[in-house]
């Protein structure tokens, strides 16, 4: 390891495309947190925690070679006994892998999960765009029915309506084993004879992955795409009708959906349904999607399971995060302290801590800042909570033993035996809940 000459003064940063999580913006993560328990309690998924990192193979088979995740964005590494490891880009293939592992094939099914975390992906970073990322996804296996696919569906546009903005779920069926190669070589067929008027990009996914070029952002290309064949005429009868039935769905739901035919998706694993989030008015929609999902029935297989139809979706946190401060949404904040606790002088900051745990104890929401030990500071800080009355506990007090209590709105104070202060703060407590 390389060592900087002037080691004593070196200050460190983070790492490229990485961030810090500081408490103003903890609370939305918590928020968004507290939304997924919601939902997922709801609809009976139940939490699963997989590791960050996982064996470089398992997406090399699951997400597939010819993707731009595995390609360049993996941050992969051989560990101390030689194995190849990577830190999770996605999570759908650790929640599959799983479910093999732990035989959940046996479990009553469908198997209803959902997961919260951190991905990684070696992309450039910009805004909305790290190196670090969360996504909270939802996952189905062991359904082939349609009315799974328009309950993600609904789901993921549920995190958009409960946050306070609206948004348009962007649907499209890519087909399956059967359907898909006719139309991957309708594809290429059109796309070889425009070839030369592609990007640079698209030419080379031509030879390697034909539909990721539906994916591109490419303004030159963008015409292009227009014009291309589109899947959804060329699906069997099977796919066809499972795409109806989930359009139906979403008709009877009153979902806000578009058919968008360049919805691919860019994993191998996806089959049929395919939906991505995007906000109204969405002019770079694909750019900065909110979230995508789809089915991906084959997926079990690649990963040496059984076959297990299954469908699912994952949304990114951080992009959520800053829809909800765009639409100037509230989150609920951590329950302020109704009362604050004063201390002054040593005995009462000792005498003051216990009492502290005691109020606690009592189901008090109490707030402190032990601090300061002048009165001025303190009641600064209680003022700031917007208490209703702080407990002022000084030398002469804790001799008496007494507590002063001061109404916050008028500034009247009030000495009381100290052994009754919990009855009596509850008593005025209950009183204002009254009056409010
Ligand atoms: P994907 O797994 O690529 O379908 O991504 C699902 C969602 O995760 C996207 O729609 C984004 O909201 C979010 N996401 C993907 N990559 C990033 C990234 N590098 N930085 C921030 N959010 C991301």
């Amino acid at each position: 390891m390389k060592q900087s000459g002037d080691s004593k003064k070196k200050s460190y940063q983070l790492v490229k495309g990485m961030k810090d999580i500081l408490p103003s913006d903890a609370r939305y993560f918590a928020h968004m947190n507290r939304l997924a328990d919601q939902l997922a309690q709801i609809y009976g998924y139940g939490k699963i925690e997989t590791p960050i990192l996982e064996n470089t193979e398992l997406f090399f088979r699951g997400i597939g070679s010819a993707t731009d995740i595995v390609e360049k964005e993996m941050f992969s590494f051989e560990d101390q006994s030689g194995d190849h490891l990577t830190l999770r880009p996605e999570n759908t293939a650790g929640v599959v892998r799983a479910y093999i592992e732990h035989g959940m094939q046996t479990w009553p099914q469908p198997v209803k999960l959902y997961y919260s975390g951190s991905m990684f992906r070696h992309e450039k970073p910009q805004a909305g765009r790290f190196r670090q990322f969360n996504q909270i996804g939802f996952e189905v296996l062991g359904e082939a029915d349609p009315i799974m696919d328009a309950q993600m569906i609904l789901i993921a546009y549920k995190f958009c309506e409960l946050n306070g903005f609206s948004c348009v779920m962007q649907v499209n069926s890519i087909g399956c084993a059967d359907c898909r190669p006719s139309y991957e070589q309708e594809l290429k067929d059109y796309f070889k004879r425009v070839k030369g008027r592609l990007s640079e990009i698209s030419q080379a996914r031509l030879a390697k992955n034909v539909l990721r070029i539906l994916d591109s952002k490419e303004e030159q290309d963008l015409p292009l795409i227009a014009e291309a064949p589109q899947q959804i005429d060329f699906l069997c009868e099977d796919c066809k009708n499972h795409f109806i039935q989930v359009l139906e769905y979403l008709d009877e739901l009153e979902i806000p959906y578009a058919l968008n035919p360049n919805i691919v998706r860019g994993l191998d694993y996806y089959n049929r349904t395919a939906f991505e989030i995007w906000t109204t008015g969405e002019e770079a929609g694909r750019q900065s999607a909110l979230g995508g999902g789809g089915r991906y029935d084959g997926l079990a297989e690649m990963l040496g399971g059984q076959p297990v139809p299954a469908v699912g979706f994952a949304i990114g946190v951080e992009r959520f995060i800053n829809q909800i401060k765009e639409a100037d949404h509230k989150v609920p904040d951590t329950p302020k302290p109704e009362i604050f606790l004063a201390q002054l002088g040593p005995e009462a900051r000792k005498k003051g801590l216990k009492l502290f745990e005691a109020l606690l104890k009592e189901g008090i929401k109490v707030g402190e800042n032990f601090a300061k030990t002048g009165l001025k500071a303190q009641l600064e800080t209680a003022d700031k909570l917007g208490v209703k009355f702080t407990l002022i506990l000084g030398q002469k007090e804790i001799v008496d033993g007494t507590i002063m209590i001061r109404d916050m709105e008028n500034g009247i104070q009030e000495v009381v035996d100290c052994a009754k202060v919990t009855a009596e703060i509850k008593k005025r407590l209950a009183k204002i809940a009254v009056i409010e």
